[in-house]
């Protein structure tokens, strides 16, 4: 057994606790208390590591990024409105190398894991990028994620989709990786994924007990096209043949069109949600959705913030990603929980560190093993140098900590 103590453990379930420590066996947590009680427990076989001046929190959970979009980070899609940045990305994607975009994914996901990430829920249109996040060690969904707005294909997207889903899950790395990453079929957005295509994947979701996740009110542009108010949204859609002409908006706010065709539940990941109503808020706490917000991304794209300290106020669980580096300079989510907080100076430190641990553990359908210390849960914990020791820790940790490292790899002294 082995005994890691620090100057401060974050449990996250629980109040942090000074001078703590946590027991782990085969890499799973099985007691976390004062120090000198844990490691009394721990009896005289076990080995004390000491992290000295350093907090041990729960590994971050990053619920919302495309890896596959990486290797746009040396010339990102030009941001400041939703349909410029759009425009920009699939011109780009135009000029996809698949070669360059794998190696882009899994540098990626190494500066991911290496900033205390253990868990995503990543999006992909192509088949490969579920393989490099097998092989990341990552936990977490490989969502592959469908566009069809047109509106008779639906049934033949459907069953095309499920092929490739079948041969993603028998490549031999995810299989492989089975026991920590599932791949799973979603929708992209009300605006690229048609009616009928939106209600069967729901209704595959529903069937299987299965997550789903979706882009939701991210631009202004996309409610006036739901609104039928038209819009720089709806030019570019008509313009690519990417809206079907037999398609009528439906005259509601993205939450309601999506809520009316079955798509909003507990298992669903209603990702960014920066324009709503007030009765989309009751609508998302009513179905129990978790809202993804991704605050940098949005910054870049100029959409908006979330409203989340008024959803969290109203019981809608939230979460917390990096969305791509198409649209964000990293996927570091330190970086990302210090733009939340700035967002949002009234949100507290700890409500900020559950959004991105335990929150995204629990919408990823991870939390039996993820997102706290608790007994039973797996060892993947993060250890953060706490420099100034005049700062609150949880103060320190939602400022961009410069020392970050996994538990796995964290310089040691032997205890106590
Ligand atoms: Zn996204």
């Amino acid at each position: 057994m082995l005994v890691y103590t620090a100057r401060v453990l974050i449990p996250i379930a629980s109040s942090p606790l000074w001078d703590g420590a946590v027991a782990v066996e085969d890499g799973r947590i099985v007691n976390l208390g004062p120090a000198a009680e844990v490691i009394e427990a721990a009896g005289q076989g076990a080995e004390v590591r000491a992290l000295g001046e350093a907090a041990l929190m729960p590994g971050l959970v990053n619920a919302h990024t495309h890896v596959e979009l990486s290797w746009m980070a040396s010339g990102r899609p030009p941001g400041g409105s939703y349909t410029d940045w759009l425009r920009g990305l699939l011109e780009l994607r135009e000029r996809e190398d698949e070669e360059t975009a794998r190696a882009a994914a899994e540098a990626a996901l190494g500066a991911m894991a290496a900033r205390g990430t253990v868990a995503v829920g990543d999006l992909s249109n192509r088949t490969w990028a579920a393989g490099v996040l097998a092989r990341s060690g990552l936990h977490g969904i490989a969502f592959h994620e469908l566009l069809s707005s047109h509106i008779a294909h639906a049934e033949q997207r459907i069953e095309e989709a499920a092929e490739r889903l079948d041969r993603i899950e028998a490549e031999a790395d995810v299989a492989a990786a089975s026991d920590r990453l599932r791949v799973i079929l979603t929708p992209h957005a009300p605006h690229t994924v048609s009616a009928p295509l939106l209600r069967a994947l729901a209704g595959r979701a529903e069937a299987s007990n299965e997550l789903l996740s979706i882009h939701v009110s991210e631009s202004v542009e996309e409610c006036e096209l739901l609104a039928g108010d038209g819009g720089a949204l709806d030019e570019f859609l008509r313009e690519h043949r990417f809206r079907d002409p037999a398609w009528e908006p439906p005259k509601q706010t993205p939450v309601e069109y999506l809520d009316r065709l079955g798509v909003l539940s507990a298992r669903t990941l209603a990702v960014h949600c920066v324009h709503l109503e007030h009765h989309d808020h009751s609508k998302l706490q009513a179905r129990g959705a978790t809202v993804v917000t991704c605050p940098r991304s949005n910054r870049y794209l100029g959409v908006g913030s979330a409203p989340v300290p008024a959803l969290l106020r109203e019981g809608v669980p939230i979460a917390l990603g990096t969305d791509s580096l198409a649209s964000n300079p990293d996927l570091d989510l330190f970086a990302e929980i210090a733009a939340l907080r700035e967002e949002h100076p009234g949100l507290a430190p700890a409500a900020i560190l559950r959004i991105a641990t335990l929150n995204g553990a629990t919408a990823l359908g991870l939390a039996d093993r993820l997102g706290s210390i608790e007994p039973g849960k797996l060892a993947e914990l993060v250890v953060v140098r706490i420099d100034d020791e005049e700062e609150h820790p949880l103060e320190a940790l939602c400022s961009n900590p410069s020392e970050v490292h996994r538990l796995s790899d964290a310089p040691w002294s032997a205890g106590p």
